[in-house]
């Protein structure tokens, strides 16, 4: 093993063997002090020409910024060392990867580089410790999302990426050439997850990245996303809204327990509170609120002023930084949404926003066969571009679901201005390295 232990777990008094990067160097002649960096944390090192020898402390003094070494000294207490009061003497040092110099950027965070310029090196970004956090934070923050979910009996299914149909309507997909056919990338896993419950499935849940040509350049929008989707067997939109409430009380509790996660959060002077119960309005209900606070509103839709205006008013008046909206009109909805019996114009279906943001979208599905067909009919677009149409004629049971944007929720659960900070690879009109 290259190394003994990882630095977040150095005690003073073993001997230990470390592996990590150079963050740091300050060279005092007689002295150097080395700050060493791995994926747990911090922590400095210390070469001191009697100790450790003239070879050992030659490779040190020829160190260069981001080098990879693997080192073996002994830990110290120090009142004075930078981090965790414990220090490294170092005994031996082998410089595994050489580091080119100077850095393309300073991942020290104390010279800024535009978010552009970081993108282009993300790799090299992530070397900045709370940059590399926010990846580590989504990944606990998925896991605990899975973890309630496989307790509550849903099975993670893998959907396909290449369609021959778009998903959503629209004109946000990007079409690409399966051989000599056009094909479209999926906008989401929806038609496929909804088919598998014609199986006799009854929950499934399927986590992948999806692909929306979005033209336009916001701090919102990517072109590819990670898809945290959920369908279910459903008596009405109230099962799949209990789901939905469960999966984030979930993951906010375990994240708050989590001492990683505390620390990181104290560190960005960040809370994460969860509302006893997550307050809900109609879409025609938020539209009085926003009237009323002087926002503008759309016929058929919300827009990101009214977003940010309701979940400021639900911050105030609730002490809620989610806020559920239900009810919208089926003009701006997907085809795919069961509509009200006696208000065929509202569907069954609803956002979630979170600190000013659409983070999820779902509602309660048409599964009646004849209904979806009218439904796809009213929007004007052709029945026979939707193979999975087929499925529902086979006793498919009544069912729902939501869709979540994992970058949107990470970039305001951590307060980041743009969501492309939360994808580790963000694709949008002008980027597509690395
Ligand atoms: P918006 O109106 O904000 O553009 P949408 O209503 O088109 O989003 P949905 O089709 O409802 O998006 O997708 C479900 C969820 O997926 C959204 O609530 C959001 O969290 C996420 N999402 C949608 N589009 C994007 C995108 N282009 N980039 C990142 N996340 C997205
Ligand atoms: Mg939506």
């Amino acid at each position: 093993m290259l190394r003994s232990k990882y630095i977040s777990e150095v005690k003073a008094g073993e001997k230990v063997k470390l592996a990590g990067h150079v963050y740091e160097i300050r060279d005092l002649g007689k002295l150097v002090f080395v700050i060493l960096r791995d994926v747990s944390g911090l922590i400095q090192l210390v070469a001191n020409k009697k100790d450790c020898g003239d070879e050992v402390f030659k490779k040190v003094k020829n160190l260069t910024k981001e080098d990879f070494v693997v080192v073996e000294g002994e830990a110290v207490a120090n009142e004075k060392a930078p981090y965790r009061k414990v220090e490294v003497l170092i005994k031996k040092l082998e410089v595994i990867a050489e580091s080119d110099s100077p850095q393309p950027i300073d991942v020290s965070g104390k010279i800024e580089s535009t978010l552009d310029k970081r993108l282009d090196w993300r790799f090299i970004d992530m070397k900045n410790p709370d940059v590399l956090a926010i990846f580590i934070f989504q990944s606990k923050l998925v896991g605990f999302m899975e973890e309630f979910l496989r307790r509550n009996r849903f099975v993670r299914i893998f959907t396909s990426r290449i369609t021959n149909a778009a998903t959503e309507g629209g004109a946000d997909y990007f079409p690409i050439m399966y051989f000599n056919k056009e094909a479209f990338l999926a906008q989401s896993p929806q038609l496929y997850k909804e088919s598998v419950l014609v199986s006799g499935i009854d929950r499934v849940y399927d986590v992948g990245m999806v692909y929306r040509a979005e033209p336009h350049h916001t701090t919102r929008h990517l072109c590819e996303y990670v898809s945290f989707d959920v369908e279910m067997v459903s008596e009405s939109m109230r099962d799949v809204l209990e789901i939905q409430e469960g999966v984030l009380r979930y993951a906010f509790e375990k994240l708050n327990k989590d001492e990683w996660v505390k620390e990181m959060l104290e560190k960005r002077n960040i809370q994460l509170p969860f509302p006893k119960k997550i307050p809900e309005v109609s879409f025609e209900e938020a539209n009085e609120i926003l009237k009323g606070a002087g926002a503008e509103v759309e016929e058929h839709d919300l827009t990101p002023e009214g977003e940010r205006k309701l979940c400021e008013y639900f911050t105030k008046e609730h002490d809620s930084e989610f806020v559920l909206v239900h009810s919208f009109p089926f003009a701006k909805k997907p085809f795919y949404l069961m509509r009200y019996k006696d208000r065929p114009e509202i569907t069954h279906s609803f956002d979630l926003l979170y600190r000013g943001l659409e983070i999820t979208s779902g509602g309660q599905r048409e599964h009646r066969y004849e209904e979806r067909v009218k439904n796809i009919r009213d929007k004007g677009m052709a029945v026979e571009q939707f193979d999975h149409l087929r499925f529902f004629k086979y006793g498919m049971p009544p069912h729902g679901g939501f869709g979540l944007g994992i970058e949107r929720l990470t970039a305001q659960m951590l307060k980041l201005k743009n969501v492309r900070e939360a994808s580790l690879t963000p694709r949008d009109p002008d980027r597509l390295v690395p």
